[in-house]
């Protein structure tokens, strides 16, 4: 019975080689990027030390603020009389 016996081997040899790519088929693609983290660059308000994404940023004297308001009221508490 070599002939029974050496089908069988190729049956086994034949699902292990499946399994094996099943397994490994995942782990071929990279580490995937978080989407949140690309082309959006954040800046903090120097007034209340937000994040917010610049180009919803107000920037002054090298400065970014979340809001007008913001930007407003640090001006005054700092350079006003
Ligand atoms: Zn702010």
């Amino acid at each position: 019975m070599l002939l029974f016996r050496l089908i069988l081997l190729f049956a086994v040899a034949f699902i292990a080689w499946r399994l094996y790519r099943m397994v490994m088929a995942p782990r071929m693609r990279g580490p995937e990027q978080p989407p949140s983290l690309r082309g959006e660059v954040m800046v903090e308000c120097a007034f209340c030390s937000v994040h917010v994404p610049r180009d919803q940023a107000i920037v002054e004297d090298s400065r970014w603020f979340c809001c007008e308001d913001h930007r407003r009221q640090h001006t005054q508490g700092s350079s006003g009389t």
